[in-house]
């Protein structure tokens, strides 16, 4: 019989998945389908680790016999066929590692479905460059890490569409080929053939379309939907992901929290076996002036202090002018760190400028209890003692100091504070800790633009409280505005974000005048979303999560490209498909596009066309 009739599949079913097998299969006539893992040859048996999606069983074969003749062609990877008995393994050979170590499959007869190339390198070993990995990512693929990874990725998914179809939410698909959302990046844009020197955009995110079915009044919309954000990369993002997106009609600021809330709490205890109970709430100055981020971390203390009264009248120039400039003095006490070496302090004073302050002022006492202090001929010594003791309380240790305006002052320290919880080990990796951060700013002044721009996005709504501001236009008063908006916070990942949204039109067009947008670029741009507001548009409010963190953060990788089958390279490109890649002349041609001298070539393949010039 040929290697490739495949009687096996035509004839005979997998009986059982190879992974699953036990002690109590003993005995069983089994037919098992899956590729061949690691092969040993001991005193004329051949030993083959069979792997699928379950997990690996020990085959053995003996090619003496006449039905095995092809054992010994079997190589890494071949996808083989194999009847055979389940057998306990003989007491001392049991493999404690493996899920199936107690028994080993006692072949009768193995056929080649599918023989492999010699791959590039061993499945599951994780020592091999990503590089390489990516390139061949359906290899990677195999490994158990990152299929464990996908099925889980599945699993919080379906836990979630679950969870929402039973509250009475309607999973709805939008448009990929759209208009330009504003999440704050640039949109990926797709030219139009059919109509030339147009464009699509990939959506940024569906805000204006689920706003839109809101008011089509579907009351409760999700969609695990697909957002396109052409940013400069970071590790963990990728221009395209997923988000968990929802809207609900007839809603506040508390109801949307309520359910959302409920869905981390299913998600947890089933995924973690662990009963979240409330999540606390804190407000963004709060967050702000504790842990100097929007998205704290609140697996380990190290809490932020303010030094703004301890540095007034001080006499140090660096305090006075910051001072004078409204600024803000903050500090950071770590008193496990006082016996840190001059070079050791140089990076964390590299740190701190990396984040952007002029500047890092430092105090230390070591075990001796002596005191050292890069400003000691510039500030009072018991000003430096006054700050040090409150920062480090127990007189040894650490004392950081930052002077500068307050996002700067609050972006070092957070990165500082940030380092020495991971080098001092001071997260404790076993617990989640959520936090719902509110109150945001509806502004945020751009300073390079010179105009307001909205912090979370342009359809977000004022607390009550400042309504007037918005619908008034007082431009004075916008950066005391706060917004309906929430940030569901994670160990110190933003894994969900939202707001309630503006309702009435007239306060939608307020919105966008204060953003800076004429009525034409508003109308350009938003005039669809604009008119239907005029339609009866329900009070509504939304969130959206993101599902790549969200399951990195439950499998406990560091990677958002380890959850994700086929992500992209910080340069944003493929290595397994090589995309993005050159398209042919015709192509353009037909879309109307012509690439600027020195911009890249197209493929090779079409003739040059007589009404364009390369
Ligand atoms: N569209 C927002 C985002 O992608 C989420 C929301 O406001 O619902 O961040």
């Amino acid at each position: 019989m040929s290697k490739t009739q495949g009687r096996f599949v035509s004839e005979r079913k997998r009986s059982h998945l190879a992974g699953s097998l036990r002690a109590n299969h003993a005995g069983q006539n089994v037919v098992l389908m899956g590729w061949v893992g690691g092969r040993r040859d001991h005193g004329g048996l051949v030993f083959i680790d069979l792997r699928d999606r379950d997990g690996i069983v020990q085959i053995v074969l003996d090619p003496s016999q006449a039905a095995m003749a092809q054992a010994k062609d079997l190589r890494g990877e071949y996808v083989v066929a194999v009847q055979g008995t389940v057998r306990l393994r003989p007491s001392g050979m049991t493999n404690k590692k493996l899920a199936t170590g107690e028994v080993e499959v006692e072949a009768t007869e193995v056929e080649i479905l599918s023989e492999a190339a010699t791959p590039p390198f061993q499945i599951n070993d994780d020592s091999v460059s990503e590089i390489l990995r990516l390139k061949y990512r359906y290899l990677d693929i195999r490994s158990e890490r990152l299929s464990k990874y996908l099925r889980m990725r599945h699993d919080i998914v379906r836990t979630v569409r679950d969870f929402l179809s039973n509250e009475m939410f309607t999973e709805i698909e939008t448009p990929i080929l759209y208009k330009s959302t504003p999440e704050g990046a640039r949109d990926y844009l797709v030219p139009s053939r059919v109509n030339q020197g147009q464009f699509y955009a990939l959506p940024q995110s569906p805000q204006t379309l689920k706003q839109l079915l809101m008011i089509g009044g579907m009351d409760r919309y999700f969609q695990i939907a697909r957002c396109f954000r052409d940013e400069d990369l970071r590790a963990d993002r990728q221009p395209e992901f997923s988000q968990i997106d929802m809207e609900m009609s007839f809603v506040d600021q508390d109801d949307i929290m309520a359910v959302n809330e409920r869905l981390a709490q299913v998600i947890w205890k089933k995924f973690r076996g662990v009963d979240l109970g409330p999540i606390p709430r804190m407000s963004f100055m709060e967050a702000m002036n504790r842990y100097g981020c929007d998205k704290p971390d609140l697996r380990f203390g190290l809490e932020l202090q303010d030094l703004t009264n301890e540095s007034k009248g001080t006499g140090f120039k660096v305090f006075d002018d910051v001072l004078a400039k409204n600024g803000v003095i903050k500090g950071l006490g770590v008193e496990q760190a006082g016996d840190l070496s001059r070079a050791q302090i140089d990076k964390l004073v590299d740190l701190a400028k990396k984040a952007g302050a002029k500047g890092l002022i430092w105090i230390k006492t070591d075990a001796e209890g002596k005191l050292t202090s890069a400003v000691s001929k510039a500030l009072p010594e018991e000003k430096v003692k006054a700050i040090h003791k409150k920062l480090c309380p127990s007189g040894r240790g650490l004392s950081l100091v930052v002077a500068d305006t307050f996002d700067t002052a609050c972006a070092a320290l957070s990165s500082l504070r940030l380092h020495f919880g991971r080098e001092l080990k001071l997260i404790d990796e076993t617990q989640d800790k959520f936090l719902w951060v509110v109150d945001f700013p509806l502004f945020e002044y751009d300073v390079e633009g010179g105009r307001w721009a909205a912090r979370h996005h342009p359809f977000t709504s004022p607390q009550n409280q400042h309504m007037d501001i918005l619908k008034n236009g007082e431009d004075k008063r916008y950066g005391e505005s706060l917004a309906k908006a929430y940030d569901l916070v994670c160990n110190g990942h933003e894994i969900g974000g939202g707001s309630v949204r503006i309702h009435r039109s007239d306060l939608q067009a307020a919105m966008f005048k204060a953003l800076g947008f004429t009525l034409e670029d508003a109308k350009d741009k938003f005039g669809f979303f604009m008119e239907a507001l005029q339609y009866g548009t329900p009070p509504h409010a939304g969130i959206a999560w993101g599902v790549d963190r969200l399951t990195m953060i439950l499998c406990r990788t560091d990677a958002i490209r380890d959850v994700i089958a086929f992500p992209k390279t910080a340069k944003a490109t493929d290595l397994m498909a090589d995309a993005p890649s050159q398209v042919s002349r015709d192509q353009l041609i037909e879309l109307g596009i012509r690439l600027a001298p020195g911009v890249g070539e197209t493929a090779a393949a079409s003739p040059a066309p007589t009404d364009i010039k390369a």
